[in-house]
């Protein structure tokens, strides 16, 4: 039973980043520029805690993510804690560490599921945007494991410039390796993804393209493959729902503890973030400023407080509204509504067109705060 204040919403999942070490290093990564060093890593105790803690508050699913969760030694007995606890798991890996007796001895501590990401359906291609030269082959043989021990599988494609046109047979990739489900899901801009924009904008033909192969393809795979879609925010009208809301359903630890409302909340870099080191996860929950500071309504600018889509979409992406505006605080300018709206299909709009493909890979070490640049568009 959940001892969570039930006024400010019960988080159904947590995200379990068990470390930002990865042997990929896509462009568009939703981890943080400032990526957290492996002798900062909660160890094995300390995350067996943090999971009876979210357990307590009534969390029933639990993401082990990264980086690329696999290069944990302590992944098995990580994954067996959960089960001990009853948490639905999943493990959301590059598959790149994943063989098929590592994937045997998941499934028998209890793994529930497994999602793989693609980078692209060309084995070279795949290959560049991972930055890894095996990466693609590595990943086709973790997803042919995944399914002969018998879990059922999602495979991840993020698309963008570089990969969009080969959606098709990203799909049937898809279908081949006998996944249930395919999320396509377009880029969000913000992190590693913004700083490598001008690169991986597609242009508004290709979304609309991208789109009608995602309708007729979820007709014709009707029973054989869940096709889930997210398009980008720079060409919508309306802002996604992001999380179900900030701080309402969802929380995020980092690998050194950090508990974040989103994945990508420390691009906002004048928030500060609580501990699990230092306080429960459920006194960072109901107290945390980080999450208090845009959970529900009472922050939001007139424009939405009035607006019948606030309960629906919560004013959008507070991660977009700093990465655009500079202050968080601001309407999502995905939202057709804001001042800033036009400056966003604006800025998409000239990166899709660019002829430059040159982007920089995610890497330990290659940012810190210092050079962080926010774009702070003023209208
Ligand atoms: S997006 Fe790529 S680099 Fe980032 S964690 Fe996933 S596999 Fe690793
Ligand atoms: S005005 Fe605010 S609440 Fe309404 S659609 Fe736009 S972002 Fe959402």
């Amino acid at each position: 039973m959940s001892n969570v204040d039930k006024t400010i919403g019960l988080p159904m999942a947590m995200l379990a980043e068990l470390t930002h070490r990865c042997p990929l290093q896509c462009p568009y990564c939703s981890n943080p520029l400032e990526l957290e060093k492996a002798d900062s890593e909660l160890n094995t105790e300390q995350w067996i805690d943090v999971m009876r803690q979210a357990r307590d508050m009534g969390i029933l699913q639990i993401h082990f993510s990264g980086g690329e969760p696999a290069l944990r030694k302590d992944l098995e007995d990580l994954v067996k804690a959960a089960t001990d606890l009853n948490l639905y798991s999943n493990l959301i890996t590059s598959g790149v560490n994943l063989d098929e007796e590592r994937t045997q001895n998941l499934a028998e501590r209890g793994l529930a599921h497994v999602q793989i990401s693609i980078q692209d359906s060309d084995e070279q291609q795949s290959n560049k945007i991972g930055g890894h030269r095996n990466g693609h082959q590595l990943k086709l043989a973790a997803a042919k494991a995944v399914r002969k021990v018998g879990l059922p599988l999602t495979i991840n494609a993020p698309v963008h410039r570089l990969n969009i046109d080969h959606l098709e047979s990203i799909i049937d990739l898809a279908v081949e390796l006998d996944a249930a489900r395919l999320e396509v899901a377009h880029v969000q801009y913000y992190g590693w993804a913004y700083h490598n924009r001008a690169a991986l904008m597609p242009k508004r033909s290709q979304l609309e393209w991208a789109t009608k192969v995602v309708e007729k393809a979820r007709e014709d795979l009707h029973g054989v493959l869940v096709i889930d879609y997210v398009v980008p925010d720079y060409y919508a009208k309306k802002p996604k729902a992001c999380m179900g809301g900030w701080a309402r359903q969802f929380l995020n630890v980092t690998p050194s503890g950090k508990v974040l409302p989103c994945h990508a909340a420390e691009s906002i870099t004048d928030l500060e973030f609580d501990r699990v080191t230092e306080k429960s996860l459920l006194e960072i929950w109901e107290h945390s400023e980080a999450f208090e500071k845009y959970r529900g309504v009472d922050w939001m600018p007139e424009i939405c407080r009035n607006c019948e889509r606030r309960e629906i979409d919560w004013g959008g992406c507070r991660c977009q509204a700093f990465a655009i505006t500079g202050d968080a605080a601001n309407m999502d300018p995905a939202c057709e509504f804001s001042e800033h709206h036009e400056y966003l299909v604006s800025l998409a709009e000239i990166d899709s067109a660019k002829e430059e493909i040159l982007f920089d890979y995610r890497r330990m070490g290659a940012f810190d705060k210092s050079n962080v640049k926010v774009a702070g568009h003023s209208s």
